[in-house]
């Protein structure tokens, strides 16, 4: 069973997807994600940083209901999941989870009843911003607005440990990502990011970084995307073993239990060799076999682990 971090599938929806059939363009639909063993998703709202504070609201909200309307759809196939035991109930009865996570903070604006709103809506993770600095926090591609989290930002963080809701720090700056670790009195999460010992991408995690992790008993889920896996991917197009050896970093440094799989997938334009589409997900853990991890340590990568720091998350919420 595999338990996805971040997949950027509602925009998708948004685009016409249709999420049943096999379609070859496809990085994400119901055949591929059976093939790929996957039984619970992240799918994210993402906003871009271009869109306007109303903009983003509506467009996150709207996304919301594509993901409601194909959970309708599957006539079973798929179930809304909101914590860990929405999971197990909907796992007895092989329906596949969605999970929602919010990529940017955007849509909630500068108000913290908007963040309880999307809470209330299903919204379990917001990675505070995307390509660009935003009300609530400064994000690895600028990084200039705030130097980390913004006031307001910080009350973000406040209240979403209050409600138990993941604070994702992917995309995030340097400084936004420490002044999370040291403000979160609960674990936070990074849904889709990679290792910069191996990659110097700036969105990419270092050490420091993955050991804080651990420290903070979080979670890494790590992400497919070329130019996060290797320098140059246009030259040397990675593949699963690059995949793993990112993988096989974040343990070292953060631990085997708070390293996880967060694909990306619909969100990248291109995809390593030989992972093309969810479907190839068994592929990277016949690779992490191959490398000598032990089937329950493949368990707690393919999902235990981020199930675990949800439970972890919410068990701190008040
Ligand atoms: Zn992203």
């Amino acid at each position: 069973m595999v338990f996805d971090s971040h997949m950027d599938t509602p925009t998708e929806l948004l685009r016409g997807r249709d999420i049943f059939i096999d379609g070859s363009a496809q990085q994400v639909d119901l055949p591929k994600l059976r093939r790929g063993e996957v039984g619970a998703a992240f799918f994210a709202l993402y906003c871009s940083a271009q869109l306007s504070p109303d903009e983003a609201t509506a467009h996150a909200l709207e996304m919301a209901g594509a993901v409601e309307r194909i959970i309708r759809e599957s006539k079973g196939e798929f179930a809304s999941a909101y914590s860990p035991s929405d999971f197990y109930i909907n796992q007895a009865k092989g329906k596949i989870s969605l999970f929602l996570g919010m990529e940017n903070a955007s849509p909630i604006q500068e108000s913290l009843d908007l963040l309880e709103a999307f809470h209330k809506i299903g919204v379990r993770y917001v990675t505070l911003t995307h390509n660009g600095d935003n009300s609530v926090a400064d994000s690895a591609a600028e990084g200039s607005r705030w130097g980390g989290l913004s006031p307001f930002g910080k009350k973000v963080v406040k209240r979403m440990n209050e409600l138990g809701m993941m604070i994702d720090l992917s995309h995030a700056s340097d400084r936004t990502f420490w002044d999370c670790i040291e403000l979160s009195e609960a674990p936070v999460v990074a849904t889709h990011s990679c290792c910069r010992a191996l990659c110097s991408h700036r969105r990419n995690l270092t050490d420091d970084m993955l050991r804080a992790l651990k420290d903070k008993d979080a979670y890494v889920g790590i992400n497919f995307y070329p130019y996060f896996l290797v320098e140059d991917p246009l030259k040397t197009p990675p593949g699963v073993k690059e995949i793993v050896d990112h993988i096989d970093h974040a343990v070292r440094l953060a631990g085997v239990e708070h390293v996880g799989i967060g694909s990306d997938y619909d969100g990248i334009e291109i995809t390593p060799e030989g992972m093309e589409n969810v479907g190839c997900l068994p592929k990277v853990f016949e690779e992490m076999r191959r490398r000598g991890y032990s089937e329950e340590q493949i368990s707690l990568i393919s999902g235990g682990n981020l199930l675990a720091v949800m439970d972890r998350i919410i068990s701190c919420s008040k």
